[in-house]
């Protein structure tokens, strides 16, 4: 029996890093390996899973949504969402879940102690992590929600998506030509691809921002985003992607193996991966 995280490309992935780490540690006795795959090998691996030839699965980019229609049932999460990342079977059932939200999440309050309630964020991006990352905002009852998109379609379709589930969201547009957030933001999300490539600059405009305020770019690699060093040169709290990674992957072996990886599990292996990129 094996894991798999399947994707295309996949070669980047550091989830078998990850998850080898702790299925060592605890003598699982399984390898996780990372697999290309084209869009037509998907229905075959979801059998394979129904058939307990595969332990379970991570997804990734490009088949977050696409691998749904396979499964037989889904996360209450994932359907807010629209996108699974791990997939495992329950009840004889293949089940499709989304652990990006509640690992970005875990990551905050972990980390900067963050406590989402009431506070006002502001999201960089509208594809499938802002949807993850906005459907876990939205359950830890934050205030408001503002949205800026490169293409500015895309905003409104994340905005209108999330006001049809609940009315009384507060979210607000804000202008992807002019990123000037106010002072009532406590926290900056960047979930775009921007910031991958080598000089990737997204220029925000800092001037109304509080002392308090911490910035944080799921992107992890490179390791530091040039939006993430000029906020840490400013002085604020800054955050890459490589501890929701890390979150998202501990909720996911949890489904699989019912163990709770614990904080210093987290920091072993944070350590790790540091290294190994
Ligand atoms: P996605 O669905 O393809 O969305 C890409 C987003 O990036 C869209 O908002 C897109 O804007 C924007 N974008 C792409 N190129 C841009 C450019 N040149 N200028 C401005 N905006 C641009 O991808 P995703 O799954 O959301 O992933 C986004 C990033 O998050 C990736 O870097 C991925 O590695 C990272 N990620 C990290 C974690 C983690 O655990 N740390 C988890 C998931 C994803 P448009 O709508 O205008 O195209």
């Amino acid at each position: 029996m094996t894991l798999f995280v399947i994707g295309k490309p996949i070669n980047h992935s550091l989830s078998p890093v990850i998850h080898n780490f702790w299925i060592k540690k605890y003598q699982i006795g399984l390898e996780y390996r990372k697999m290309e795959v084209d869009k037509e090998s998907l229905p075959s691996l979801i059998e394979k899973v129904r058939k307990k030839e595969i332990t379970g699965l991570n997804v990734t980019l490009p088949y977050k949504k696409d691998i749904i229609k396979y499964v037989d049932e889904i996360s209450d999460t994932a359907k807010d969402i629209g996108a699974i990342n791990t997939i495992f079977l329950k009840k004889n059932k293949v089940y499709g879940e989304n652990t990006d939200g509640i690992g970005f999440t875990n990551a905050l309050e972990k980390q900067a102690k963050f406590n989402f309630n009431d506070k006002s964020i502001y999201v960089l991006g509208a594809g499938g992590a802002s949807y993850g990352i906005i459907s876990e905002l939205i359950r830890k009852k934050v205030q408001t929600i503002y949205v800026a998109n490169r293409t500015k379609q895309k905003t409104i379709q994340l905005i209108d998506y999330f006001k049809r589930k609940d009315k009384s969201l507060n979210f607000k547009f804000a202008d992807w030509e002019n990123l000037s957030p106010n002072s009532d933001v406590d926290l900056i999300i960047n979930t775009t691809s921007f910031g991958m490539m080598e000089n990737e600059f997204l220029e925000i405009n800092i001037k109304n921002l509080k002392d308090t305020l911490i910035l944080v770019d799921i992107i992890y690699n490179p390791k530091e985003t040039e939006l993430l060093k000029f906020f840490r040169k400013k002085g604020f709290f800054c955050m890459n992607g490589l501890s929701m990674l890390i979150e998202q992957a501990a909720v996911s072996f949890e489904h699989w193996f019912n163990i709770s990886i614990g904080n210093k599990e987290i920091e072993e292996v944070k350590k790790i991966c540091e290294k190994s990129y």
